[in-house]
């Protein structure tokens, strides 16, 4: 509980309208996407400026009172979940774009602006950001480099940690500092790399540089039906193996197609037991030699049937579809639980078939949509709040997809991140060592851990408790325990 003579104190650095604590004012606040973690803040605070934004770390510091930062709140691992006793810090009113450069193809952007704004901006001189989350056109480029977001067009133009170049940030003690420069490389460590997916742990996010690429000439979408999951997932591991980088490369299952197609209206072949979506993009040559080696790989693979997208709207509908999959499933379940974990490519077939069982064992149905072409799993479980125990075996399906995850050779998360849904599987990821060399960064950063507390790095107390139920990777050295 925040004391109330410290709430007058913020109200002294900002102004009355940006402090809520009235219990309808911040309800709203106390999730993020992951509704199955709920936790009302005390206060949130929503600075106009980097000024309120120092002004509000450095009372917290010398108060020793914990800050969560919070952009959209679109976030699925519940890192901006509000923790007790801690300040919310919204980000979302600073959302100015500063600049657009189109000679040097840089945007310089406010954390609160949307990923999708940058675009839209930058579209009169024929540029774009290319990292494109499902969620563009809401989510903060703030919450993008905190969790280092991908998407669709990633495998080919990188994640945001590719496309930033360099962000101004607040520390907890109110000190501002910039990491990376206008130029590609720097010596020293790379700094910029480690806070970029740091999930607001090293510090507060207030500016970023990112790179505008071109628009291409022309981008076609090839979708294929294939009548095996397997078969599907082995022509992912294809197209790559033939040295092909597509603009795009996703996977759905049949649960999913057949959630989405009602909703959208894509086109998608709801009689397939998979479909990939295949996109190129350049001039019309390079477009024309690439599908065409693309439709080869996918018929050597099985698939029943092709199409190409025969214009911008075709090919932006094949797109809708896949984007609005996590909201289709919405529609037909009362809830759903989300998954992130990523594996290599060439053993996506061993994991959905992994799935299916789970389905039968924890008597939950699940689609299947895939970041495909980066081994980027999203399983959506389906079920219900409302029954007692649904959401636990919905936690420990998911739970068992993240373990096999990493059993696979792959890791517990691609994109949204760690926050608190994925801790105990830090466990199962790394050894202690590794983990008492993140609590050493982020003792560097932040000494009284004020910062997004409890989130992203497991306490070597929380590992050794999972640890009595799961094999760790690591050797657990008990008498170090009392450091963290
Ligand atoms: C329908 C849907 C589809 C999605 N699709 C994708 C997808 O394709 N790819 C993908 O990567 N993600 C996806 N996401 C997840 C989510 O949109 C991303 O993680 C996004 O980057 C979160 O941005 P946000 O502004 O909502 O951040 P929030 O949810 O508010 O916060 C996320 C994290 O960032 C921290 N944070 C926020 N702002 C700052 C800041 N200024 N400084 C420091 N830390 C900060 C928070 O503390 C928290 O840990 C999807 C989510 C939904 C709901």
């Amino acid at each position: 509980m925040i004391h109330p003579a410290f709430i007058s104190r913020l109200r002294g650095v900002l102004p009355a309208h940006a402090v809520l604590v009235d219990r309808e004012d911040v309800v709203p606040f106390e999730s993020d996407g992951l509704s199955a973690y709920r936790n009302v803040p005390d206060v949130v605070v929503l600075p106009e400026n980097e000024a309120q934004v120092v002004a509000v770390l450095q009372l917290c510091h010398a108060e020793q009172v914990a800050v969560v930062a919070r952009g959209a709140g679109t976030g699925l691992a519940a890192g901006a979940l509000p923790v007790d006793g801690a300040v919310l810090l919204v980000l979302a009113k600073l959302n100015r774009i500063k600049a657009i450069d189109p000679l040097a193809r840089t945007a310089v952007v406010e954390p609160g602006v949307r990923n999708l704004a940058i675009s839209e901006a930058a579209a009169p001189h024929d540029l774009y950001y290319a990292p494109d989350p499902s969620s563009q056109i809401a989510c903060t480029l703030g919450g993008n480099v905190a969790e280092n977001s991908g998407g669709v067009h990633c495998l080919k133009y990188g994640l945001t940690v590719h496309n930033v170049l360099r962000i101004r940030m607040v520390s907890i003690e109110g000190e501002i500092f910039e990491i990376g420069s206008g130029a590609p490389d720097a010596p020293g460590y790379d700094l910029l790399a480690l806070c970029i997916g740091s999930e607001g742990l090293l510090g507060v996010v207030t500016e970023v540089t990112v790179k505008l690429v071109p628009k291409p000439e022309l981008a076609q979408v090839v979708m294929a039906s294939f009548d095996d999951v397997a078969q599907a997932g082995d022509a992912v591991a294809a197209i790559i193996a033939a040295g092909i980088i597509p603009a795009g490369l996703e996977m759905m299952d049949k649960p999913a197609t057949a959630a989405v197609e009602p909703f959208v209206k894509a086109g998608y072949d709801l009689d397939a037991a998979a479909i990939l979506l295949c996109e190129s993009d350049g001039t019309p040559e390079e477009v024309a030699e690439e599908i065409a080696r693309v439709r080869a790989v996918l018929t050597g693979c099985g698939a029943r049937d092709l199409r190409v997208s025969q214009s911008e709207a075709e090919r932006l509908r094949f797109w809708a579809g896949r984007k609005a999959a996590f909201p289709a499933v919405g529609r037909i379940t009362p809830d759903y639980y989300c998954m992130d974990g990523t594996i290599p490519r060439k053993r996506l077939a061993e994991m959905l078939s992994a799935i299916a069982a789970m389905e039968t064992k924890y008597g939950l149905s699940c689609a299947n949509v895939f970041h495909a072409g980066d081994g980027n799993l999203h399983p959506l479980i389906m079920y219900d709040m409302s029954l007692p125990g649904d959401w636990e075996k919905a936690e420990a399906f998911g739970a068992e997809i993240l373990e096999l995850s990493v059993a696979l050779g792959g890791s517990i998360t691609g994109e949204h991140g760690v926050g608190i849904e994925k801790i105990k599987q830090m466990c199962v990821q790394y050894t202690t060592p590794e983990l008492e060399t993140f609590h050493a960064v982020k003792a560097a950063f932040d000494e009284k851990r004020l910062l997004n507390p409890e989130k992203a790095i497991p306490s070597l107390h929380r590992c050794a408790e999972y640890g009595r139920m799961h094999v760790h990777r690591g050797e657990l050295k008990f008498p170090d325990l009392e450091r963290f």
